[in-house]
């Protein structure tokens, strides 16, 4: 079994526990890899490296050119690497090798957009209301960062962090989940062979009440950028907040996707589908309510069951694999008991509804594409994330009403739109409270566009231009340039 060790100072090294945990296959189920169970001491130890590299050395020193081109070299790197780190990924997270794979190859996207931006981060000449001063803003790095992330798309989802904190010229202690550490550790490697200097950016593996924790509560970390659980994003914010520390959350979602009537149902039947069931259903911008108007409902539910009844399962790394296993045996079980509230609720099965036991799911964790109709807004499997495949069908009449169930949760990540009047899609694209608004299309994302939710979905921003100030804070300076000092009890 390979092993994977902490990587500190721009060296891999043990844990100070000297302990290691199994990294399983979901598709076989069975450990494929050892991973170092770091805790508090090494949390400590890689924070106070990242520390002293933020604070002097090689990279304080690096002109923002310099950095930036750091980060263009790091995505080359990447790119030729694309398909090993793919490989690595599918084996942690099982998700499918086409998927994974299209994610590392448009990562060096991120890296060349955010090295190109390193130079381009001004402070202003502040035309004051004051004679004899001369003011300017600086924008400078908030210090060390923290970057904790989920199993799901791990290298995706941690470039979004990393590229914007690098590109700032923060350090960096990254946490990856404990079910998919592997794919972060490779990837690190590639950041010494770009130059970056030692220290910049280090790895703690391990679980989240030891290593993540540790890092939320460390005193020098400034900054926590968190994806993840609406749960466990409350509990870190609630405790950055007795350090003032920032804090950037990308949480879950419970994304409406909305066909109306006068939709283009060849495309909107693929957009349902696409928005469920690619990846599982394991993505936070899943499209798991279907509020489809009464005019068209019963075709859409019989289009989409028909479609997704043709989704082959099975071997993730095989190309024509079209849904794979669920990533952790504990969210196999979550979803598997959503299935049961969903029926004990009385919603009505038109698909799936179980484990999948075709031969071809192996001894994976493979759950059935499942379809639930005459679901109610206010039911759990409509309010609740499930982050699997099951979808809610909730039927609506008018679009005041799809926007009334749409708004009605306490999530706000992404939706979707269905529908041929332009004016309709103006009109829901202002009304639906969330981050990302998606007409006749969905699950789409790029570097350019600022991706993040509303309510209960998160706090900040990433990717696109102003992803980068998330990781600055502004300096006002003043400059006396002929004032006099005056009296000394009053304000200048
Ligand atoms: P999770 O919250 O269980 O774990 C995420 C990370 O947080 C892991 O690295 C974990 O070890 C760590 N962690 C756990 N407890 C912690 C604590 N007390 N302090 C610090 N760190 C801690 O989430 P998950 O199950 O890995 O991922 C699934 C969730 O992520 C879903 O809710 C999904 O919607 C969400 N997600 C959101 C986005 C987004 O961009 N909005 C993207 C992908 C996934």
């Amino acid at each position: 079994m390979q092993r994977y060790s902490l990587y500190i100072d721009g060296t891999q090294c043990d844990s100070a526990s000297g302990q290691w945990f199994h990294s399983d296959n979901p598709f076989t189920g069975k450990p494929w890899a050892e991973i170092a169970r770091g805790n508090e001491s090494d949390v400590d130890r890689a924070v106070q490296v990242a520390h002293r590299a933020f604070r002097s050395g090689p990279w304080k020193d690096l002109t923002p050119s310099a950095r930036g081109q750091l980060l263009c070299r790091l995505a080359d790197l990447i790119a030729e690497n694309a398909s090993r780190l793919a490989e690595i990924e599918v084996r942690d997270n099982g998700k499918l090798f086409a998927e994974m794979h299209a994610q590392l190859q448009y990562l060096p996207q991120w890296y060349r957009y955010y090295g190109g931006l390193a130079d381009k981060v001004q402070g202003a000449v502040i035309p004051l209301d004051k004679k004899g001063y001369f003011n300017f803003t600086r924008r400078e790095p908030l210090g060390v960062v923290a970057v904790i992330t989920p199993w799901n798309s791990p290298l995706m989802l941690l470039t979004w962090k990393l590229a914007p904190a690098l590109a700032a010229g923060c350090t960096v202690v990254i946490k990856p989940s404990e079910f998919t550490s592997a794919s972060t550790l490779e990837f690190v490697e590639l950041l010494s062979a770009a130059g970056f200097p030692p220290g910049v950016v280090n790895v703690v593996t391990g679980f989240g009440n030891e290593v993540g924790s540790a890092l939320v509560t460390h005193p020098l970390v400034r900054k926590i950028t968190f994806t993840g659980a609406d749960s466990t994003g409350r509990k870190i914010n609630e405790q950055a907040a007795r350090d003032f520390k920032h804090v950037g959350l990308e949480l879950g979602g419970k994304s409406p996707n909305i066909i109306f009537d006068d939709a283009n149902l060849d495309d909107a039947v693929n957009g349902a589908v696409s928005g469920i069931f690619a990846a599982t259903g394991q993505t936070c911008i899943a499209g798991s309510r279907l509020l489809v108007q009464a005019g068209v409902h019963d075709e859409v539910v019989q289009r989409v069951v028909a479609l997704a009844k043709t989704a082959r399962m099975g071997d993730p790394m095989h190309a024509d694999t079209q849904v794979g296993p669920i990533t952790t045996p504990p969210q196999y079980e979550k979803v598997l008991s959503y299935i049961g509230v969903a029926q004990a609720e009385g919603a009505s099965l038109a698909l799936g509804g179980g484990a999948a036991t075709r031969a071809e799911c192996g001894s994976g964790w493979f759950v059935e594409p499942t379809i639930f109709t005459g679901v109610r807004n206010d039911m759990r499997i409509a309010q609740e994330e499930v982050f699997g495949p099951v979808l809610s069908v909730i039927r609506f009449q008018t679009e005041d009403e799809a926007v009334a169930i749409a708004n009605d949760v306490r999530f706000g990540l992404g939706a979707g739109v269905w529908t041929s009047d332009i004016g309709r899609a103006f009109r829901m694209s202002e009304r639906i409270e969330s981050g990302t608004v998606w007409v006749n299309t969905y699950r789409a994302v790029s570097y350019l566009s600022p991706f993040g939710g509303y309510k209960d979905s998160g706090l900040g921003r990433e990717n696109g231009i102003d992803a980068i100030t998330e990781y600055l804070q502004t300096k006002s300076v003043w400059i006396n340039t002929g004032a006099p000092t005056g009296n000394p009890f009053v304000l200048r």
